[in-house]
């Protein structure tokens, strides 16, 4: 046997052992993966249901065109001046099938599994007429001390992926998180605002003043993330911002 041949032998048969004392299952429906196979089966992959459009982040009514966007009147906002991100891309709503594929890279810490879905969200951004005509893509930062534990920043690699389809530059420094803000699960709308409000900074503000924004974030809930984080930029003179998720948190009648 060639030296090629012994060192692939030993590879697959290590690949064997392993998936015998740990079966790779996949992260949507836990049937047992096929050898080529990485998180999640071809099958639930090619089932993943994508959103058609992107939406108000606060009532989150879809804009089936640029018009739409532009003029919608969001009744959820007492001022049209709160109105401080337009809209929002996300590839699906946040169901079991979508909180299983974010747990698994977040705290399970796939990250090819989170660059796959980000890739199929790039793909779906630079579907939109009005994120094409988008400057910047910048993810909103985790604290240092929590990125240090989880080794990664989500929104960055969600962020990198999103630079990459729309050839749009990255800044991953001009937004900073200078506080580590409370996990926001069990906090009700106003103790999400409260929660996060001050929590971060803009470090350059010539580095987006006039500029359009993508903000990324992993997922959008009541988004009172992204918009502290819109409001920062906002202050910093940026002229327009959109923003990015891989999956939405459908807590509004017009989605029932
Ligand atoms: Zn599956
Ligand atoms: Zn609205």
């Amino acid at each position: 046997m060639s030296p090629f041949r012994i060192k692939r032998f030993i590879s697959e048969l290590t690949c064997d052992i392993l998936d015998f004392v740990y079966p790779q299952s996949c992260a949507v429906c836990q049937n047992s993966l096929k050898r080529e196979e990485n998180d999640i089966c071809e099958e639930c992959w090619s089932n993943l249901t994508l959103l058609p459009f992107s939406f108000c982040p606060y009532c989150k009514l879809f804009f089936e065109d640029d018009q739409a966007l532009r003029e919608h009147e969001c009744p959820y906002l007492a001022f049209p001046q709160d109105r401080r991100i337009l809209a929002v891309r996300s590839l699906g709503s946040f169901d079991d099938y979508y909180q299983r594929l974010i747990h698994r890279f977040k705290y399970d810490k796939k990250v090819p599994l989170g660059k796959r879905l980000a890739h199929r969200l790039g793909e779906v951004v630079a579907g939109e007429e009005n994120f094409r005509r988008c400057d910047l893509v910048i993810p909103v930062p985790l604290h240092s001390a929590r990125r240090r534990e989880r080794g990664f920043n989500q929104s960055q690699i969600l962020a990198e992926e999103i630079s990459r389809a729309m050839d749009l530059p990255l800044d991953k420094d001009v937004l900073k998180r200078k506080k580590n803000t409370k996990d926001q699960t069990y906090l009700d709308t106003k103790e999400r605002a409260e929660n996060v409000r001050n929590a971060f900074m803009i470090t350059q503000a010539e580095r987006v003043k006039d500029k359009k924004v993508i903000l990324v974030d992993d997922v959008i809930t009541t988004g009172a993330t992204l918009n502290e984080c819109a409001r920062m930029l906002q202050m910093g003179g940026a002229k327009e911002i959109l923003a990015s998720t891989l999956a939405v948190v459908a807590d509004r009648p017009s989605w029932s």
